[in-house]
């Protein structure tokens, strides 16, 4: 029995290391076996993006826009291709997509672009023949061809782009904490989860500065009217839902 498309995306710390990677293939597995057509989105691995800026910094203060993409956007197909194999390996049929593979088309303001239309053919006919679909996270392709990416954070973005074009039935975003509190749990201990929280109060606390979720992504989210289940990747309760 079919159940739906579901969306997982997991973040830079979720995926950092070799432990954490077969980790995240176990909440893939999971979704699989209960007759999900899984689509997943990734991030870099751990601190693969810093260290790229910081490598683009040696060499100019203020780069070429068009390359800088290009560098920034290398990170996720590492983690593409690396799950892709893990999940072979476990047994299970994966195929990885970078943005431009899929394709994810954008407008050209490189570092910052907007999402303006996804083709879903080459996911949906890797879906029908039961492949687990893989996708990076951060990065599209301009109509002319060129490389671009989202904006720091921006692999919640894709996600949510991915689950409104495919009219996904669920969509997780899995992160380093376990939803989204009243302020930063890292910096405030003391700080409460949201059960629930509404899309505007969301897009408010993203915008001064709550990185749990990228700003775009909520605002298309709202758009979309696509709901977003922000739960940890390493310890197992219900999260938040941004909806
Ligand atoms: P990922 O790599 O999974 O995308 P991010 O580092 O981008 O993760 O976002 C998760 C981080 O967001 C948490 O580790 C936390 O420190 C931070 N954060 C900031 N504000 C909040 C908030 N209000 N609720 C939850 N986390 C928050
Ligand atoms: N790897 C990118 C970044 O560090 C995108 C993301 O993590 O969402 O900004
Ligand atoms: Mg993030």
């Amino acid at each position: 029995m079919y159940m739906g498309i579901v969306v997982q995306k997991f973040g830079g710390t979720s995926v950092a290391d070799k432990d954490k990677l077969l980790n995240v293939c176990n909440h893939i597995i999971k979704e699989y076996n209960s007759n999900n057509k899984v689509v997943v989105v990734v991030s870099a691995q751990g601190k693969t993006t810093d260290m790229l800026v910081q490598e683009e910094k040696e060499i100019s203060e203020n780069p070429d826009k068009r390359e800088h993409d290009v560098l920034l956007s290398t990170g996720e197909q590492i983690t593409i291709s690396k799950l892709a194999m893990y999940l072979k390996k476990l047994g299970y049929d994966a195929i990885s997509y970078t943005g431009w593979q899929v394709p994810i088309i954008t407008d050209n303001i490189y570092g910052n672009a907007n999402i303006i239309d996804i083709n879903t053919d080459n996911i949906l006919k890797q879906l029908e023949n039961d492949k687990i679909v893989v996708v990076a996270g951060f990065q599209g392709i301009t109509k002319l061809g060129d490389i671009t990416t989202l904006g720091r954070g921006g692999s919640d973005t894709t996600a949510v782009a991915l689950a409104a074009y495919l009219k996904a039935d669920k969509l997780y975003i899995y992160t380093d904490v376990d939803g989204v509190y009243t302020e930063d749990p890292n910096i405030n201990p003391k700080a409460m989860k949201y059960n629930t929280i509404s899309y505007d109060k969301m897009i408010e606390m993203a915008k001064n500065g709550a990185k749990v979720l990228h700003t775009k992504c909520v605002e298309m989210a709202k758009k979309y009217n696509v709901p977003i289940i922000v739960k940890s990747t390493f310890v197992e309760n219900d999260g938040t839902i941004v909806k």
